[in-house]
């Protein structure tokens, strides 16, 4: 049965006007689920009208009483993590606690907006001139809008909406049309934690609103996560129409192994971080460089029988370690880049194409795929794969192997393992990466710091969520005051100073 997926806008489900839809499968069975209503323009300006009606009140609500609404949704959200899980899995594909741990780690946002009180204290000096005061303070920018990609479909929409929110704007969310359910429930979980009607909306659809977006002028800031042509593409057209854009891209993390770390533990680090999820990870890590030949083979002599024995199943099997790809599209994708890899002259060690599982012959599997000796010219080094794909580029040093991370074109995660202080400090100190990990494969920020990448790999100034998440949707005020005291000193034309 297919159900048709609407979206949520002024606080209620919206057929819209569009007269486009797009199928939305479930990857494990390759079973058409349903479709989703892709908006017009027209469906988007009702989106930003129904914010802008609503955007002044809930920007004076106090601060208190937003974070009162979150601690209702993160309540809401605990007590029906299952219910998320089972939708997240029905259309992206990844296993139940994996699914639950995106959720997890999106709440721990909310958890954090919900300090809001706390976050949007400004600051004050008394006579900064004679009886003349001043204040900072930090005040919401408006109607904000949220873009995010099919991976994370609650993590990543967490990583936005929750602090803007808790600052006081309203926000628009455009999810992937490719798993759009999770987020109306989100929303209607919102709703019923009290948030007012259109002070969140969910609008699906594809270039046609999200151009709809980048050109209304009521929408004051975009925040983006997803592949860098299209960051690149929103960043340049939201910032030249005059908004405020942080766009985060893609990645190709790299992940060093020195002589020295402890290769179990390093092994697996490596398998949790390329295969998790089927490698579907802005953070998983898609290249190992392990330091001298000795350490290569030993590192390749222990990942070969573990990617050959990975459970590959369906998400809602509790015994499979990695579920399908998102879509046949992509698994093919996928699949052409180990193609390329073995024209290019790669060492398939472990081939994970043409996996069929019984009763689930029509699902995207594909197994755990490992490559030796890839070098920096090949397109499965250069390029982003995102499946369950490991490469091995062999480095003869540290210097050698920290260059090529340096070298690369995108700059999100990196990992170093080893037991030697000097090294990791020389890596976390020199790397040009945005989220560093010593021995930690995944070092995906709290929700109290901030994420972001370097490079391609982010476009705009603010990281996500965090201190550089209230930057982000916040504009500062600063007020300078002096009360009549009798004294008259007449006009001045000079500028002012405090002599
Ligand atoms: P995508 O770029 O295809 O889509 C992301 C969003 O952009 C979706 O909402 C989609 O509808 C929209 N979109 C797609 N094409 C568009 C176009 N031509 N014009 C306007 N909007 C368009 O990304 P995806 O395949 O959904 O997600 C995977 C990518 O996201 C990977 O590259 C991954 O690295 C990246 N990602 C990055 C991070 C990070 O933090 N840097 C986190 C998660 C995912």
């Amino acid at each position: 049965m297919t159900t048709t997926i609407s979206h949520f806008i002024g606080g209620r489900t919206v057929a819209g006007t569009g007269t486009r839809s797009a199928p939305v499968f479930n990857p494990a069975t390759g079973e058409e689920t349903g479709r989703v209503a892709l908006a017009s323009t027209a469906d988007v300006n009702t989106a930003v009208a129904a914010a802008k009606a609503v955007a002044r009140t809930w920007a004076s609500t106090t601060p208190l009483r937003r974070a009162r609404i979150l601690n209702a949704f993160l309540r809401i959200a605990e007590d029906r993590i299952d219910e998320l899980a089972a939708l997240i899995t029905a259309e992206h594909g990844k296993v139940l606690s994996d699914a639950k741990g995106e959720i997890q780690r999106g709440l721990e946002v909310v958890e954090f907006a919900t300090g809001i009180p706390q976050l949007l204290k400004g600051e004050v000096t008394e006579n900064v001139g004679t009886r003349v005061d001043s204040h900072s303070l930090r005040q919401p920018l408006g109607v904000v809008a949220g873009i995010t990609p099919f991976n994370f479909p609650v993590m990543v929409p967490m990583w936005m909406f929750p602090v803007a929110l808790a600052c006081g704007n309203c926000f628009i969310l455009k999810p992937s049309e490719r798993d759009p359910s999770p987020a109306l429930l989100v929303a209607a979980w919102l709703k019923e934690a009290g948030l007012p009607d259109g002070v969140f909306s969910v609008v699906h659809g594809d270039k046609e609103a999200v151009d709809a977006l980048l050109h209304h002028p009521d929408i004051a800031a975009v925040s983006f996560v997803g592949s860098t042509p299209i960051a690149r593409y929103i960043y340049a057209t939201a910032t030249a129409n005059g908004k405020r854009a942080q766009c985060l891209g893609g990645a190709k993390n790299h992940m060093i192994v020195m002589p020295d770390a402890d290769l179990d533990q390093a092994v697996d680090a490596l398998m949790g971080a390329a295969y998790g999820s089927a490698g579907e990870r802005c953070m998983a890590i898609s290249v190992a460089v392990p330091v001298g030949e000795k350490t290569a083979d030993a590192l390749v002599a222990k990942l070969i029988p573990k990617v050959r024995v990975l459970k590959v199943g369906p998400g809602t099997d509790p015994d499979s370690e990695m579920g399908p790809l998102v879509t046949r599209v992509h698994r093919d994708k996928v699949s052409g880049y180990i193609d390329a890899g073995v024209a290019e002259g790669a060492e398939l060690l472990v081939d994970g194409r043409g996996l069929s599982l019984q009763g689930y012959e029509g699902g995207y599997f594909l197994g755990g795929t490992l490559f030796d000796r890839v070098t920096p010219d090949m397109s499965i080094y250069k390029e982003e794969i995102f499946g369950p794909v490991l490469a091995i580029t062999r480095a003869p040093d540290y210097a050698t192997a920290a260059k090529l991370i340096n070298e690369h074109e995108f700059g999100n995660g990196t990992a170093i393992f080893t037991r030697d202080g000097d090294a990791a400090r020389e890596f976390a100190h020199g790397i040009e990466v945005g989220m560093v990990g010593i021995n930690v494969p995944i070092p995906v920020p709290m929700a109290f710091h901030s994420f972001g990448g370097w490079k391609a790999s982010l476009f705009g100034d603010h990281h996500m969520h965090g201190p550089e998440g209230v930057r982000f949707y916040t504009r500062l005020k600063t007020i300078t005051t002096r009360w009549p005291t009798g004294i008259r000193a007449g006009a001045d034309f000079v500028m002012p100073t405090m002599s």
